[in-house]
């Protein structure tokens, strides 16, 4: 599924929007999540404390939305150093194998012998790898019943470039949720925000590289990461 030029346009103008007035958001939100914690007590014995916990829930999720933007409205040009691709997805395995472990999902990492260097904004790749775990932990929490999920990770090298692929056992998606995935904004979870997948295909486009999923409602979904070896 390719992002259409139509979606980037309207995310570059979406991140330089947000650029100029987050900052004036966020602040006028820490100042109410301060003061409705200060009135808590008052809301408990009033026994309204649901209200501070609605409140408290969609601030939070506010500034969900405020940090997704800052960060797709950063400078496009990645800051780039060489690496090894075995290194970077064993820190991220690192990174969210715990949570897994939690939600019941094993995350297995499958990695070939030869060396892949690629050239890349670590920090920027690791928030895309984060973001696509995470979303293939949430898909396999949607699965009902005793659900063992799974989640492969893998890269090959082929050609000048090298693939890595994330498979999970999660919930999967039609064809009509596929094409929606990349839209800034789309989002089937009561908390998301709908811009991780957008977020990452740009990152992905800057640095070169391509981003594509196969899915299947019920079984599960595989994204495709291509990124040129340094
Ligand atoms: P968010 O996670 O905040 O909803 P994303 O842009 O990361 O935003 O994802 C958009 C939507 O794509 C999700 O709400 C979900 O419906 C769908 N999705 C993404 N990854 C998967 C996956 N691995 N399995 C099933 N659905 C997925």
């Amino acid at each position: 599924i390719e992002q259409t030029a139509y979606q980037n346009d309207k995310l570059a103008m979406l991140g330089k929007i947000s650029a100029a007035i987050a900052h004036e958001i966020r602040n006028p939100l820490t100042a109410i999540r301060g003061f409705i914690q200060l009135l808590r007590p008052h809301l408990v014995q009033l026994g309204r404390d649901e209200y501070a916990r609605i409140i408290l829930t969609e601030i939070d999720r506010a500034n969900d939305i405020i940090y997704e933007f800052l960060n797709s409205s950063k400078p496009s040009a990645p800051q780039k150093v060489v690496v090894s691709v075995s290194s970077l997805l064993k820190e991220v395995v690192l990174l969210t194998e715990s949570e897994g472990l939690m939600k019941g999902c094993e995350i297995n990492l499958r990695l070939p012998d030869e060396v892949m260097k690629i050239s890349v904004d670590v920090k920027q790749i690791k928030q895309v790898l984060l973001n696509i775990i995470k979303n293939a932990m949430d898909a396999i929490e949607e699965v009902e019943g005793d659900h063992a999920g799974i989640i492969d990770i893998g890269a090959h090298l082929d050609g000048k470039f090298v693939n890595i692929s994330i498979q999970d056992n999660g919930n999967g998606m039609d064809k009509a949720l596929l094409a929606k995935l990349f839209d800034p904004f789309f989002t089937t979870k009561e908390k998301g925000t709908g811009l991780g997948l957008s977020v990452s295909y740009r990152i992905i486009k800057n640095h070169r590289g391509n981003i594509s999923v196969d899915s299947m409602k019920g079984s599960g979904t595989v994204f495709l990461i291509t990124l040129p070896l340094a």
